[in-house]
């Protein structure tokens, strides 16, 4: 059970040295308390007692890293039920699903989309991040040799592989054994076995059961057989069934501290109506998914599911911005436009790719507003026309180029007299509204 603020205030030293970079050794048990702080930032407590409360303070879902090297992906640590209340920590994988009955032409090319998957939104790659085999075929050499195209054309991508046979596990996982695989298929029947494969393969193990009940004995006595690296499914197929188990699972996990349900989700989206799949697969993504496997990954539903994963796993009390300064856009020359925006890092993405679309060479001023977008700076006072014209002056654009032309979103065409005003010899020229309208202004005046 976890430990309350002053349960763990009885273990510190409580000599208020401030070492741990707290005002005193309550506020710190107050912050372990919350799992805001690691036990690791006093130097002063025992090796005792660092256990004790580095088990207390462990995040409530277990870290889990499946996949080893550039594409591994980190699971678990979450803290929190509501993104608000602090944020969410891990991403959820996206795994698309490969049948053994497939023929192998059909098995690599869905090899391909997987590898083909990578979009760059906001500075981050964003891809497919795995590959769930399933043993449809129940034979065991078909999986294995399945195995072998996967382990062959795409060695870099996480695995799970798929079934509740040890034996065709066995002949699977051990193509991928320094890879650390997820094996799902571990249930009542097969516990033991399926337990005994994940330990000698290092594998994390996929553990299915009939409901909540049966998944949390299941997890403890996988436990006592020695696997502590496991991902849980509570066998909930329909929407509202997964929905409700998630949400269950992750408020034992998070509220009452029940390690038993402590450990990383894969959900089944696979739907027949592959927009039906995408809903199911946003609902994993909201509600507590790390692992979401799908049946097809098309780019439109690629695209949603991913914009979804990023505009949950952003930390809300941190703005995206990009640094403050003046960006080239393929090679301006000293006659090229200039353009100016704020620096949240939607916007200048946004606005930088519509530049670029133009083909029209540019410079793009990118104003520090602590990562507002352009309206919202404006409101705060952070996109003035006296701090555009400071920034301006200070950038040194004007060695770059030979006119005093400056361009304004649309949004803030109130702005340009002003910005006159304090811009002595420049002329303020209102953009569009909105940065999709870019390219047709910029290729107007060219
Ligand atoms: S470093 Fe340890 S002893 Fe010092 S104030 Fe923090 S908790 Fe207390």
């Amino acid at each position: 059970m976890a430990l309350t603020g002053v349960e763990i205030f009885k273990l510190l030293p409580k000599t208020n040295c401030k070492k741990c970079g707290f005002p005193t050794c309550l506020a710190f048990a107050m912050k372990l308390a919350q799992r805001q702080a690691s036990i690791d930032l006093c130097p002063d407590v025992s090796e005792e007692v660092k256990q004790k409360l580095g088990e207390a303070s462990a995040p409530p879902v277990r870290p889990i890293t499946f996949g080893v090297g550039d594409k591994a992906v980190k699971m678990g640590e979450e803290t929190v039920l509501f993104r608000h209340d602090k944020k969410f920590v891990n991403p959820c994988a996206f795994a698309l699903e490969i049948k053994d009955t497939l023929s192998e032409a059909d098995i690599n090319s869905k090899i391909e989309e997987v590898l083909n998957s990578e979009v760059e939104r906001v500075g981050q790659k964003l891809r497919i991040d795995a590959i769930a085999l399933t043993n449809d075929s129940n034979d065991i050499g078909k999986f294995e040799t399945s195995a072998k195209v996967v382990a062959e054309k795409a060695p870099a991508v996480p695995v799970i592989v798929c079934a509740d046979n040890p034996q065709a596990t066995e002949a699977a996982v051990k193509l991928f054994a320094d890879k650390k695989p997820v094996i799902y298929g571990a249930n009542s029947e097969n516990a033991d076995a399926m337990a005994n494969i994940a330990k000698t393969y290092k594998a994390i193990l996929g553990v299915t059961a009939n409901g909540l009940d049966e998944l949390s004995n299941l997890t403890e006595k996988i436990k006592s057989l020695g696997v502590t690296d496991m991902v849980i499914d509570s066998g909930a197929r329909k929407a509202k069934d997964m929905l409700r188990d998630n949400t269950l699972i992750r408020r034992a996990a998070v509220k009452k501290n029940f390690k038993p349900l402590g450990y990383p989700v894969i959900t089944f989206a696979q739907r027949d109506d592959s927009l039906y799949e995408a809903l199911i697969g946003a609902i994993g993504v909201a509600k507590y998914s790390s692992i979401i496997v799908l049946s097809s990954i098309e780019r439109w539903k690629n695209l949603a599911l991913f914009t979804l994963r990023q505009n949950l796993y952003t930390d809300p009390q941190v703005p995206m911005q990009v640094e403050q300064k003046i960006y080239k856009i393929g090679e301006p020359m000293s006659d090229s436009p200039l353009l100016i925006t704020t620096n949240f890092s939607l916007t200048y993405f946004i606005v930088s790719g519509e530049v670029e679309n133009s083909k029209v060479p540019s410079y793009l001023a990118v104003m520090d507003c602590e990562g507002l977008s352009v309206l919202t700076a404006w409101a705060a006072g952070k996109f003035t026309a006296a701090k555009i014209a400071q920034f301006i002056k200070e950038s040194g654009i004007e060695n770059d180029i030979n006119h005093r032309e400056l361009v304004i979103p649309g949004y803030v065409a109130i702005l340009s007299g002003s910005i006159e005003d304090k811009l002595e010899g420049w002329k303020v020229t209102v953009g569009p509204r909105e940065a999709n309208g870019i390219p047709a202004f910029l290729r107007s005046r060219a």
